[in-house]
């Protein structure tokens, strides 16, 4: 095996704005993030579907994506 290949490649320690660390094969060693699979609202349970539809909604208006209306 030669190595070398992947120099740079080391796990990296995710620090995520709700208190949630995990860890991922990335280039750097540490990361912060704002939203992570165990808070952001389309990973976070049956329960918080229709708020979060309702925030997709009014960003999709905002930025004008829904051309349907
Ligand atoms: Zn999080």
């Amino acid at each position: 095996m030669k190595e070398g290949i992947h120099p740079n490649y080391n796990q990296a320690k995710v620090t995520c704005n709700c208190g949630n660390e995990f860890y991922t094969g990335s280039t750097k060693k540490e990361i912060h993030v704002e939203i992570c699979s165990k808070c952001h609202p389309f990973y976070t349970g049956q329960q918080k579907v229709s708020s979060a539809r309702g925030r997709v909604e009014a960003f999709n208006r905002k930025y004008g994506i829904n051309k349907a209306e």
